[in-house]
């Protein structure tokens, strides 16, 4: 018998796990309550917030007992901003749940029994991880300019210069964009009328290996233009030549309605003087809509784009590329994919859902051949242009849907494969692409997944035809944050 639970109603519950959205999740005589800024351990008085038959949402009332999990959250806005939900937990706590939850879901959605889980990879530094930042910019009710973060689930920004998952230069960036706003009348836009300028600052930071000689890179330049047709190219070429010491480059990108900029050379003066900033670039978006960026995008000052590395490979990173957030996270993850791929110099590959074509290029290090697949054509342009930057002749990429190009080409010309990898989004694979890599029947999958539900789902599939999972190894990309990344090696064969 489930107690008939009210809107408004308060009660004391024991919170025993956490919910994917973050959520403290208690039960009372048979009614379970997702409560809000609880963590596990806690014992607290719950206030009804939304009640449905057996379950309903609430807010923390009274912490009654704190949970010996506890800590205090680094950042003083978490509660308001919601983007770090775990935040209020210890890390070894955090990485503990995260590890569970992909368990369970392999045991739950995917049948597995005794999974083969390696320890969830942690970061030594759980904080400041981030290499790409969005703030929205606007005007709070009194109608001061304001720069910041949305309130949880609402439009109202909440002025912040600091984020703790982010750069710590980052709030002195911001504070340049504002000072230049102010100082030359710029107005922020606002989403209700659809007027005034400056809509987001994105910032976005890169590990570049730099020669130790930087004016190199000028001088280079001067000599390049006859090799090739723009500094664009000239420059990435020989940038990703140089060995040497690591440096950070920095973008700053304002996001605006309209094309003009008034007086942007007050902005440029400003941010160029900030340690690290090599690029000054400018998007338009005049659409009335959430999604941040548009899709046009101009130089203000420096460079178009900036380099991040992973590992011994540089990438070009521009305002609309899609990069990895966690670049110290990202190298263990990719490292994972690596070994699992048990690569010998001779193997086929086949990377699916292939992005910019990161993993795709670390494996071709060690690989015979290998091929990418990517929806976004942009994104296969960006591919095409780090492999040649990087100097990677073995790599060819082919835009289209996975599920669609795979079994196209498995038809038409009888592809194979030694190794699949597949990295897809939270959706999972399509069971038209599953089925195909079971006809390619490689020996090894290495699925890399950001949602262990359908990655259970899809290793449940390939299990059902004769594949086996040999290692798990999640791996925390998103610290303070519910997501969790995990990589899976199947194969039919007797490894290792
Ligand atoms: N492996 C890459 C990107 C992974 S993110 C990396 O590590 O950087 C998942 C990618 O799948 C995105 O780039 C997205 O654009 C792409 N994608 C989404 N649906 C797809 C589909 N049906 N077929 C191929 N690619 C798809």
């Amino acid at each position: 018998m489930i107690v008939d639970m009210r809107k408004n109603e308060s009660c004391t519950v024991e919170i025993v796990d956490m919910s994917f959205q973050g959520e403290g999740i208690g039960k009372f005589e048979g009614y379970t309550l997702f409560v809000k800024d609880a963590v596990v351990g806690d014992v607290v008085r719950a206030k009804v917030t939304k009640a449905k038959k057996s379950y309903g949402y609430a807010r923390l009332e009274e912490l009654l007992v704190p949970s010996p999990y506890r800590v205090e959250p680094p950042c003083p806005q978490h509660r308001r901003c919601g983007g770090c939900q775990l935040q209020a937990l210890s890390y070894e706590k955090q990485l503990e749940l995260k590890e569970n939850k992909v368990r369970s879901d392999l045991e739950r959605i995917g049948g597995l029994i005794d999974v083969p889980m390696r320890p969830i990879v942690g970061m030594k530094e759980p904080l400041r991880y981030r290499n790409k930042a969005q703030y929205p910019v606007g005007h709070d009710k009194d109608g001061n300019l304001v720069a910041g973060f949305y309130a949880g689930r609402t439009h109202t920004i909440i002025d912040s210069e600091e984020c703790y998952l982010g750069q710590t230069v980052n709030g002195e960036i911001l504070r340049a964009v504002k000072a230049y706003m102010q100082e030359c009348h710029v107005q922020p836009y606002d989403e209700q009328n659809g007027t005034g300028l400056v809509r987001h600052v994105l910032i976005r930071s890169g590990n570049a290996k730099k020669a130790s000689d930087e004016t190199e890179t000028s001088v280079c330049l001067e000599g390049a233009g006859a090799e090739y047709s723009t500094v664009e190219e000239a420059e990435m070429a020989l940038h990703l030549k140089s060995t040497g010491v690591n440096a950070t480059e920095i973008m700053v990108c304002l996001v605006t309605n309209g094309n003009k900029l008034p007086q942007a050379d007050v902005l440029i003066k400003k941010l160029r003087s900030i340690p690290g900033v090599v690029s000054i670039m400018q998007n338009v978006n005049c659409e009335r809509t959430n999604v941040i960026l548009g899709t046009q995008v101009r130089t203000l000052w420096g460079k178009p784009a900036i380099r991040a590395s992973i590992g011994s490979l540089q990438f070009f990173v521009s305002p609309l590329s899609f990069f990895q957030v966690n670049p110290v996270q990202t190298e263990k993850l990719y490292g994972k994919a690596l070994e699992y791929a048990g690569l010998t110099g001779n193997e086929t590959v086949w990377d699916l859902y292939c992005g910019i074509g990161t993993i795709s290029l670390f494996l071709a290090q060690k690989a015979k051949q290998v091929y990418g697949v990517e929806i976004v054509p942009q994104a296969i342009e960006d591919a095409k242009r780090n492999a040649a930057a990087n100097d990677i002749s073995n790599a060819e990429f082919f835009v289209g849907k996975a599920e669609e190009v795979v079994p196209r080409k498995y038809a038409e010309e009888g592809i194979s494969a030694d190794v699949v990898v597949v990295d897809p989004p939270r959706k999972g694979c399509d069971e038209a692409l599953l089925s195909t890599i079971i006809k390619m029947a490689p020996t090894r999958i290495v699925y890399v997944s950001c949602d262990p539900a359908t990655l259970a789902r899809d290793v449940k599939y390939l299990v059902g035809n004769g594949y086996e999972v040999k290692e798990v190894t999640p791996v925390d990309m998103f610290p303070m944050t519910v997501h969790v990344e995990t990589v899976c090696l199947m194969s039919k064969e007797v490894i290792r």
